[in-house]
């Protein structure tokens, strides 16, 4: 390359990597972010070694000159790599990837402050119901005109009208105001002898800084977030920058308190949830290096830190780590990538590991760090099935006797309770009692779901939402429809009814769906206001409870119907997570598990608290159904409005599969969700042995195909589910 040229990934997947020339008094170097022309438009790129992006040579003459470099910190040399890694391993064009690690160009063009909107209190003259809903629901907050149209439900107009009407006005914000620094030696705590090596060796490996990935493995309420904590200090103390990943924004709330509880501030957040002014103002900490500790969702990932000495991913084994639409990534994996790149290391803490991590703590490829006890003496909870067989719940009802009675006691002893059921709403299936009739959503193969509370069916996939009719649409019975099963709403009812003085709180992704909620959440327990929690997959987590003594397991045989092969590792960590959240203070805590099959495998590990019986004998299936880790897997989905047409592009991709030794393809078959958002799916498996390059193997073979744009194709290396 010469000093006048540049190659450029550009910021739209559509583009390989492009060259242009560098104008007289512009110096760039790799990892410059710049604008460029592309036609008529302009896009935002990243300078690229040329050995590192092939592209088609152009004459000199030819190139046209880069418009403007824009004065932020260059993309480090190990996040580049990295951006190359995952492009390459997930097979995802290079600017769709390195678009995760780049804001929006106001981020970059560095302005000092942004105008955001904020409610006055002044109560417009003209009223109408849009406007009305659109102040009440914007409350005290604040933020572009787009996000509060966002948040208030209505058209940028509505805001608009109301800015004019004097009932919302404009305010400057500045986004540059420095982030308090942590202080490593805040309120350190007192560590327990197991506590206390567990964390020397972690300090020993930030002080290495050589790449190490570490699996802490902590029973819940082991202490684990205090241990990797004395490993952030330790990367204070070196002034190099830590990330902590968490799986859900509505844990950060919390965590951030507790954080901030040791550290003596709070760290900077990233996530999707946050305001455009808040977004740029990390950013711009971040890739400055002013942000010392960063705790973010999974796209926290490949934001750009100059110094990253620790990345910790807590929670580990949870599935909201996989990304599913855009590039589909597993950050646990890309995290443990980033750390050899960087040269730093990584710890994966959790009580349930996966199968796969657990495997490369087996095979030595990652250390181990165990914590078998809990904190302080506390006792894990006695677990106990409940046979729904042996000793049935009325008719109807869905708690069985025992559980009734334990959820009495409780209440009598004053002591929280929690109910689990990963099902949200109030019943997974309405059907007419008349003539059979059930409601199905019109875009996805998927029941639409009641919500009693908002009087509305809707689809937990695509988001399809209709009233619920007081008649039958294909009979047109009155009063004929009938809810089956239950949801976290019915259970919470069936509470109700059996305890009209308790004091209830559901906890589901539709009324926790920010981290204030959250906050809110937890204010009310701690203060004692709520005694009987019913939540889905959200409450398993994170939480700590003091006075949460009992936990029912309203269905436990629910997440093992479906019969993929991560059924019952699944089921095993959502169950011991939640069972997590009993006895964690001093009172001993219980657990009850409801089940039809008291005998399957995965509910007596449960019960007999035998985590090491039950991941042997899950390794050992996969070993021999050569399954991951053992073998690799790739799905291929292929998807079009038109059935027809997916299945054909299917069929003729199939018929194209290459023959490898140790390299089998199956399908196409309907996908799982064999109908999304409108999209007819159909599937083909890859399933390969360890050392077959399937990367290599699928990239050629849909590489020499074509198939009309009306079809899309998208590869899921290591798919969650198989
Ligand atoms: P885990 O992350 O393994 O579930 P936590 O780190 O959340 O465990 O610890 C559980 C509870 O015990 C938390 O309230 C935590 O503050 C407390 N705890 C753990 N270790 C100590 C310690 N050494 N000193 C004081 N409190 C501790
Ligand atoms: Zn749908």
């Amino acid at each position: 390359m010469t000093r006048d040229r540049a190659r450029l990934i550009l910021l739209n997947a559509a583009l390989g990597p492009l060259d242009y020339r560098v104008p007289q008094g512009m110096t760039v170097a790799p990892g410059s972010v710049v604008v460029a022309p592309l036609g008529p438009r302009q896009l935002v790129g990243v300078v690229w070694e040329p050995e590192r992006a092939r592209a088609e040579s152009v004459g000199d003459n030819r190139l046209r000159p880069l418009l403007h470099a824009y004065d932020v910190p260059p993309i480090p040399a190990a996040l580049r790599r990295l951006i190359e890694w995952t492009s390459d391993y997930y097979l995802a064009p290079m600017g769709a990837v390195l678009r995760m690690a780049l804001p929006s160009a106001g981020a970059l063009e560095g302005a000092r402050s942004i105008t955001e909107y904020r409610a006055t209190g002044h109560v417009p003259d003209r009223m109408t119901p849009q406007r009305e809903q659109a102040l009440e629901r914007i409350g005290e907050r604040m933020g572009l005109i787009r996000e509060l149209a966002i948040i208030g439900g209505v058209s940028d107009g509505v805001i608009r009208g109301l800015v004019k009407a004097g009932a919302i006005e404009a305010v400057e914000v500045t986004v540059d105001d420095p982030w308090p620094v942590p202080d490593p030696d805040h309120d350190p705590p007192a560590l327990e002898p197991a506590q206390a090596e567990a964390a020397d060796a972690l300090r020993r490996a930030v002080d290495a800084a050589a790449f190490a990935p570490i699996l802490l493995d902590g029973v819940t309420g082991s202490g684990k977030t205090e241990v990797y904590f004395e490993a952030i200090a330790e990367a204070l103390r070196q002034g190099r920058q830590t990330l902590i990943l968490l799986p859900e924004i509505a844990l950060t709330e919390p965590f951030l308190k507790r954080f901030a509880a040791r550290f003596g501030c709070e760290p900077v957040a990233w996530h999707s949830g946050l305001r455009q002014s808040q977004r740029r103002r990390a950013w711009r900490a971040i890739a400055s290096g002013e942000a010392e500790v960063v705790v973010g969702a999974r796209s926290a990932l490949f934001l750009p830190y100059p110094k990253l000495g620790l990345i910790v991913v807590d929670e580990a084994h949870e599935a909201s780590f996989k990304q599913e639409d855009g590039v589909p990534y597993h950050a646990r994996d890309v995290a443990v990538m980033r750390g050899s790149f960087e040269q730093i290391p990584v710890v994966l803490a959790s009580a349930t590991p996966a199968i796969e991590t657990r495997h490369m703590a087996e095979s030595g490829t990652y250390a181990e760090l165990k914590l078998p006890d809990r904190y302080g003496g506390a006792r894990l909870p006695d677990m106990k099935a409940l046979d729904l067989l042996a000793d049935p719940p009325p008719r109807g009802r869905w708690l069985a006797p025992e559980l009734v009675a334990a959820l009495e006691a409780n209440l009598e002893a004053e002591e929280q309770s929690l109910l689990f059921l990963n099902r949200r709403g109030y019943a997974p299936l309405t059907l007419c009692r008349h003539c059979g009739y059930r409601f199905q959503c019109p875009n996805c193969t998927a029941w639409m779901v009641e919500h009693r509370f908002t009087r509305r069916l809707a689809c937990h996939h695509c988001g399809h939402v209709m009233p619920t009719p007081q008649a039958c649409p294909e009979c047109r019975a009155e009063d004929s429809l009938v809810p089956c099963g239950p949801g976290v709403e019915r259970i919470a009812d069936e509470v109700a009814a059996l305890f009209p003085d308790a004091r209830t709180a559901i906890v589901t992704s539709d009324t926790i769906w920010s981290p204030a909620k959250a906050a809110e959440f937890v204010a009310r327990m701690e203060a004692g206001e709520i005694d009987i929690v019913i939540g889905t997959q959200l409450v398993t987590k994170g939480y700590h409870f003091p006075n949460l003594t009992l936990v029912g397991v309203v269905d436990a045989d629910l997440g093992l119907a479906g019969g993929d092969l991560r059924a019952a590792e699944r089921t095993f960590q959502q169950i011991r997570q939640v069972s997590g959240r009993a006895g964690r203070g001093d009172k001993p805590g219980r657990v009850l598990v409801q089940t039809h099959e008291p005998g399957a495998r995965v509910i007596q590990a449960l019960v007999s608290g035998d985590a090491e019986g039950f991941y042997a004998a899950e390794t050992d299936a996969r070993r021999e159904a050569g399954m991951p880790p053992f073998g690799r897997l790739a799905a291929i989905i292929v998807s079009s409005e038109d059935q027809a047409e997916a299945m054909e592009t299917a069929r003729m991709i199939g018929r194209a599969a290459p023959t490898h030794e140790n390299m089998a393809v199956f399908g196409p078959a309907p996908a799982p969700l064999a109908m999304l958002r409108g999209r007819h799916r159909y599937r083909l498996l890859v399933h390969a042995a360890r050392p077959v390059p399937v990367q290599d193997i699928i990239r050629d073979w849909l590489g020499a195909l074509s198939w009309r744009a009306s079809v899309r194709v998208s590869v899921d290396v290591d798919p969650y589910s198989f």
